[in-house]
């Protein structure tokens, strides 16, 4: 039997027989892991809530072999997010962070600076440090440390400078085209205002993001661009909400798609 110790963050749960839970944890040091918890669903059981959703815990695992389970024999809370639970805006968003990454991750790939980037973002939504560019700069940074950051620096065809005329995404290159090469493509377009916001949020600390000013059009591509990229890459669907940066309470506020 190996043991293994390492902190995560609880990404979701499924019930299995009796009192026992499946846990899909990413955690720090080894990624994306699976692990069963038995009697996580009895009243006053030993985990309390360690692993409720978005839990950032101290785990102990134990696994036979690698080619089982692991089993989740300790778990001990770090910081709980309780009051993320308690809201159902934040949980909304929350939730649509860890659904992507389980989306975005294999198991057991090693990827401790996502891991960080999510915890970040969780304390931003926690401390309301969130103002409505939090969504784009939580997906653009998920792009970057899964290996499809956008390349938006020239035109992916004709190498060429990008230009006042703007450009279109093409979700299977991964990249833009030119006006020029791009005119008549149904790919979505960005104008040279929301490429510059997608290469600010990149490189632009989160602490920095309430002093942005981009525009709601120019907010708009961008989410418009990372639906399609999204569907491209995932071959699915996932749920969308626009947010509108320019909330008053500067939360996450939807929009309905106008
Ligand atoms: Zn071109």
């Amino acid at each position: 039997m190996s043991q293994f110790k390492t902190d995560g963050i609880v990404l979701g749960s499924l019930r299995l027989t009796g009192a026992d839970k499946l846990i899909t944890i990413l955690t720090r040091n080894m990624g994306k892991i699976v692990g069963a918890a038995a009697g996580v669903r009895r009243l006053r059981n030993r985990f309390g809530s360690a692993l409720e959703p978005f839990s950032y815990c101290r785990l102990v695992l134990l696994r036979k072999r690698a080619d089982l389970l692991f089993r989740i024999n300790q778990a001990d809370i770090l910081h709980s997010f309780q009051s993320i639970r308690e809201n159902m805006e934040q949980v909304e968003l929350a939730s649509w962070m860890v659904n992507l990454i389980k989306a975005f991750t294999a198991e057991e790939i090693p990827n401790p600076g996502l891991f960080q980037h999510l915890l970040i973002c969780l304390e931003a939504i926690e401390k309301k440090n969130a103002p409505g560019l939090l969504p784009a700069y939580f997906e653009l940074h998920l792009l970057k440390y899964v290996g499809y950051q956008p390349k938006l620096d020239r035109c992916i065809k004709c190498q060429g400078p990008l230009g006042k005329d703007g450009c279109c995404f093409l979700p299977s290159a991964g990249g833009v085209l030119c006006a020029r090469c791009g005119d008549g493509s149904p790919e979505p377009l960005l104008s040279p205002g929301a490429v510059a916001l997608i290469q600010h949020l990149l490189k632009a600390d989160l602490s920095v993001l309430s002093r942005l000013k981009p525009s709601l059009r120019q907010v708009y591509e961008v989410q418009d661009m990372l639906k399609v990229y999204d569907h491209y890459l995932l071959e699915k669907k996932l749920h969308y909400r626009r947010y509108n940066p320019f909330s008053p309470d500067d939360s996450v506020r939807s929009l309905s798609k106008p």
